[in-house]
């Protein structure tokens, strides 16, 4: 039984990871092409840096949920035969014993410096320019995806979902692509697909089966059901 499985806001959401889009469209008072495209970033990196620096700050005071921790126990069983991507930049997957998390728009916890391309683990701020410690220049920046830029892996990603049994897509908008598409490569290529979402997304009609309610409840519940059916052969 091979899986891939992708997570998005909605899981992060229900630990009180606040999603960075609110309903005006501003991610935490701002413009989205003020703080998460490479041009803010060259014209205002104060701002982005401030930006990101709070963010990462505010990992201290959010928990794993039981769905990270039902996703955590489930690679303890399929090992390689499961492929977890995410598309949130928190690390609440890892902090939940997920040891293989495919970080396709980066990680707050992580710098990236621009002079010579080494991505570092970083938990302190940027805004003071910090040395790489590759390189030594004091060039980093977030080692997140911004708008315009090519999501992390996406070869892996696709020879997962090419040979996948099961897809499930779990607390995502089905909004932003490429991984809104996810769903058509794995459905073609013969997989089984599940939506777990608290309310139908906008790709919620691509899946075979789609199950709504909060991610807590639902990812625990099928985690169960698919280690009872791994038991059982089916
Ligand atoms: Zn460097």
């Amino acid at each position: 039984m091979r899986i891939v499985v992708l997570t998005g806001a909605g899981i992060s959401a229900e630990s009180g990871v606040p999603t960075f889009r609110d309903a005006d469209g501003l991610w935490e008072g701002h413009r989205v092409e003020d703080v998460a495209t490479p041009e803010a970033f060259a014209w205002q990196p104060e701002l982005v840096h401030a930006f990101y620096d709070l963010r990462r700050a505010a990992l201290a005071t959010v928990e794993p949920n039981p769905a990270h921790r039902a996703l955590a126990r489930l690679e303890e069983h399929l090992g390689d035969d499961l492929t977890l991507v995410t598309q949130n930049i928190d690390d609440l997957h890892e902090r939940a014993g997920s040891r293989d998390v495919v970080h396709m728009h980066g990680e707050l916890r992580s710098a990236l410096c621009t002079t010579c391309g080494a991505r570092s683990p970083h938990t302190a701020s940027l805004a003071d320019e910090p040395p790489c410690p590759g390189c030594a220049t004091p060039t980093l920046r977030p080692d997140v995806v911004w708008f315009g830029e090519v999501p992390y892996e996406l070869g892996r990603i696709e020879r997962a979902l090419e040979t996948a049994d099961r897809f499930v897509s779990i607390g995502t908008s089905g909004a932003v692509y490429p991984a809104a598409g996810f769903v058509q490569v794995a459905r073609a290529a013969g997989a089984r697909t599940l939506e777990l979402n608290l309310e139908p997304s906008e790709g919620t009609d691509f899946f075979h089966e789609a199950r709504h309610g909060r991610a807590g409840e639902l990812v625990p519940a099928w985690v169960d059901q698919v280690l009872e059916d791994t038991l059982a052969g089916r």
